[in-house]
């Protein structure tokens, strides 16, 4: 389990309000992707069920419900966050279903401090998970004296994948929520919830953190090792250490920047190809689920290689940026009824999926209809 790093003011605020027992009882943090706000859901549940607060309004870090809920083993402090739907699971056992993938999770985020989820299908919070919570939220707290919920991206309540009926459960329990509960939602975008749960909680803007702030993270906890790599995925990461982690080259694998070079590649090589399912294959290969950030840089990735495509097609191709895959451009060139202004068309079409993918929609879904898109723009004569 990650410490939670930086946003010393907030904390102080909240901090207080807990101990002073002044805090709501439903509160919103929300803010960009990555920068911290289920780990200071977290921290703010560790400090309401602590026996002994600091002076300065933090977790002593000593008493036992402390102790177990940094270790996320409290039993009155639950940890909600969307899951991918089990595969093949009747309506009947899906509760039951869902509550074994959280719980799968859970484990795996006690077992890696800098655990990044990765999913295959797109999560979302089904209603059966909110039914859960709202059974979990009506019966007495287990150990100390009241009960905390924190709920992450809770705008992915509403998506076309999950059902209103998640987000309408929920409303209810915010409605009248139980004298001894706590609920702590996260969003990264407030305006995708339903407004009538937003006028019932206290929202709470989580910014940024600095660059240096994310770069001493990033040694601190030993997720890098050198200083100005680590300040150079720090400047990178937009102040989000969720995103940092993202961009951390897996052990022994190609950097980030290399990999968003290869998998550019490949969405070309995708759309020059003729199979319908080979393109689709490689949006659920290529989109990163839920992280947009990642998203945009394939995005640029994917603009510069049309670009150098176009270069080669229009008779250019001494200004192209992958200079060293010359030979496959200019074999992709060769292919019949490429059409210069059709790849110009393209890369309009690229930045409109960019401009898509800042709002509620999920990029797997962009990125397989862009495919389309661009496969048919760049075979087919131009608009005029
Ligand atoms: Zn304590």
């Amino acid at each position: 389990m990650l410490p939670l790093a930086g946003h010393a003011e907030i904390r102080a605020v909240l901090g207080r309000r807990a101990v002073a027992g002044t805090l709501p009882q439903s509160i919103l943090l929300h803010g960009p992707a990555g920068v911290g706000k289920q780990r200071m859901g977290l921290w703010l549940a560790q400090l309401l069920v602590c026996q002994k607060p600091t002076h300065a309004a933090e977790p002593c870090g000593g008493c036992q419900p402390c102790q177990m809920a940094a270790r996320l083993q409290h039993p009155d402090v639950h940890w909600f966050f969307p899951l991918p739907r089990p595969e093949g699971t009747s309506p009947e056992r899906l509760r039951e279903k869902l509550e074994g993938v959280r719980a799968t999770e859970l484990e795996a985020r006690r077992a890696d401090r800098l655990h990044v989820p990765a999913y295959e299908r797109t999560p979302a919070h089904y209603l059966a998970a909110i039914q859960t919570l709202q059974r979990l939220a009506g019966s007495r707290p287990a150990m100390g004296r009241r009960k905390v919920f924190v709920v992450g991206e809770a705008e992915l309540m509403v998506p076309q994948e999950s059902s209103p009926e998640a987000a309408n459960a929920f409303l209810k329990l915010l409605e009248e929520p139980p004298a001894d509960t706590t609920l702590i939602l996260t969003a990264e975008r407030p305006g995708a919830l339903l407004p009538t749960i937003v006028s019932r909680v206290l929202p709470v803007r989580v910014r940024p953190l600095s660059s240096a702030e994310v770069s001493a993270f990033l040694l601190e906890s030993g997720a890098v090792q050198d200083a100005p790599e680590a300040d150079r995925i720090a400047a990178a990461s937009a102040g989000a250490i969720g995103r940092a982690l993202r961009l951390l080259p897996a052990a022994g694998s190609a950097s980030p920047l290399e990999r968003q070079r290869q998998q550019g590649r490949t969405l070309l090589e995708t759309v020059l190809s003729s199979a319908a399912p080979v393109r689709f294959a490689a949006a659920h290969a290529t989109a990163p689920a839920g992280a947009r950030g990642e998203f945009l840089g394939l995005m640029d990735s994917f603009s510069v290689w049309l670009r150098d495509l176009l270069a080669v097609v229009s008779g250019a191709p001494e200004h192209l940026l992958h200079g060293g895959e010359a030979d496959l451009l200019h074999r992709a060139a060769q292919r019949p009824g490429l059409h210069p202004l059709g790849i110009a068309d393209a890369l309009r079409r690229i930045d409109a999926a960019r401009e898509m993918a800042e709002g509620n929609v999920n990029p797997q879904l962009i990125l397989a209809d862009l495919l389309r898109g661009v496969h048919s723009d760049i075979h087919a004569a131009p608009h005029v």
